[in-house]
């Protein structure tokens, strides 16, 4: 048990107390604390980096901090290895230790940041990359029984940034180990953004894993605050899937709007310019605002309160519905 300062364990920085915090070494600290007194009719929280939650009031009951490490090699062929790695790694390591084994097909999600654990919950992605492609198996306790539980891929039911654990399995798993699939032989992935044009400018013709890892965080960097510098969260909504003859609405009114094939009849459309189109890039109110680069990103200018940056992020869902007829739906998670 230790200080229940939550300040330095959420990326937006703010200032929430937990009424108790215990950190988990191993599902044996799991099965300990189902068994004691201190579990007995307690709300738990499950926290891993914090770069995925917006902590609007103090916490009671129990936060369960996930530390559990390790990486273990428990299958490999001649084109695979699969690494079950423990759910309180944090990912970006996941990612650099991999491309430093040659092992190939994490380096399009360097510099997420977060726990290894977490990465499922949200299906988490980028550059091209979704965690369910490279995703085998998950061990979680059940906080509920007290039983561990293996979950293969198909069980997940990975969507975009969507999983069964955020919907019926929300809270009641405790997310132990996540067993991924990792390329002997690996072949990059260059199609998304400009991967490939940032190797170009750095005259890399055969861009090796290692490269293509610089290079997406070279291009994060550049396009992302450091939660470290300014507190944020990264996304803060998700981009809508709307039906393809909205959409044509959409393009008829805003011919500028941008858009992605989403599957047979829909379009996915990226938020950050339907909030930046809406004039909210750069806002500012007191401590909170949307950010000058990214207006997908929602910041802690310093000493906001959550509840401050959930009323803007409201302000900003009724705004865009009233001007696009477009719900915005929560990437992060509002405690
Ligand atoms: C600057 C920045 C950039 C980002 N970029 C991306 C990106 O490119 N792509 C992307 O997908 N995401 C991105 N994110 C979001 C975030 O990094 C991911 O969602 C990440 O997986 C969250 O991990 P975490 O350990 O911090 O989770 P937390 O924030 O601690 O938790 C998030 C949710 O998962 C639950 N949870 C956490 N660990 C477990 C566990 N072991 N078992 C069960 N439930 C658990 C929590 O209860 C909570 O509901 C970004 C965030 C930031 C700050």
């Amino acid at each position: 048990m230790s200080t229940p300062s939550l300040q330095s364990f959420n990326t937006f920085g703010l200032v929430v107390e937990a009424e108790e915090l215990v950190s988990i070494a191993s599902t044996d600290d799991l099965k300990k604390l189902h068994d004691s007194q201190a579990w007995a009719q307690r709300q738990l929280h499950i926290l891993g980096g914090g770069s995925n939650v917006l902590l609007t009031q103090n916490l009671s009951g129990l936060v369960l901090l996930n530390r559990i490490q390790g990486k273990k090699e428990v299958y490999r062929d001649e084109q695979v290895v699969h690494i079950e790695f423990g759910g309180g790694e944090i990912w970006h390591e996941a990612v650099t230790w991999a491309v430093a084994q040659g092992f190939g097909g994490l380096e399009n999600m360097s510099l997420i940041p977060g726990t290894v654990g977490a990465a499922p919950i949200q299906n988490i992605g980028a550059y091209g990359v979704e965690l369910k492609d490279r995703f085998v198996y998950l061990d979680a306790f059940d906080l509920d029984s007290g039983e561990t539980r293996r979950f293969l891929k198909n069980e997940c039911e990975f969507g975009y940034r969507d999983s069964i654990f955020k919907s019926w399995a929300k809270g009641r798993f405790f997310i132990t180990q996540v067993c991924l699939e990792l390329q002997l032989h690996p072949e990059v992935n260059l199609r998304y953004g400009d991967i490939s044009g940032v190797l170009e400018q750095w005259g890399i013709a055969h861009p090796s894993i290692a490269d293509v890892s610089r290079a997406v965080i070279h291009i994060r960097q550049s396009k992302l605050p450091d939660p470290a510098v300014l507190g944020n969260c990264g996304s803060f909504f998700k981009n809508p899937v709307i039906p393809e003859t909205q959409f044509e609405e959409l393009k008829a009114r805003y011919p500028e709007a941008k858009s992605f094939p989403a599957g047979e009849g829909y379009i996915k459309v990226p938020a950050g310019w339907l909030i930046e189109h809406a004039g909210w890039k750069g806002h500012r109110a007191g401590a909170v605002g949307v950010h000058e680069k990214q207006a997908l990103v929602l910041v802690n200018y310093g000493g906001a309160k959550g509840s401050e940056v959930l009323q803007l992020a409201r302000d900003i869902q009724a705004d865009i519905l009233d001007r696009y007829g477009i719900a915005l739906e929560m990437e992060v998670n509002a405690w």
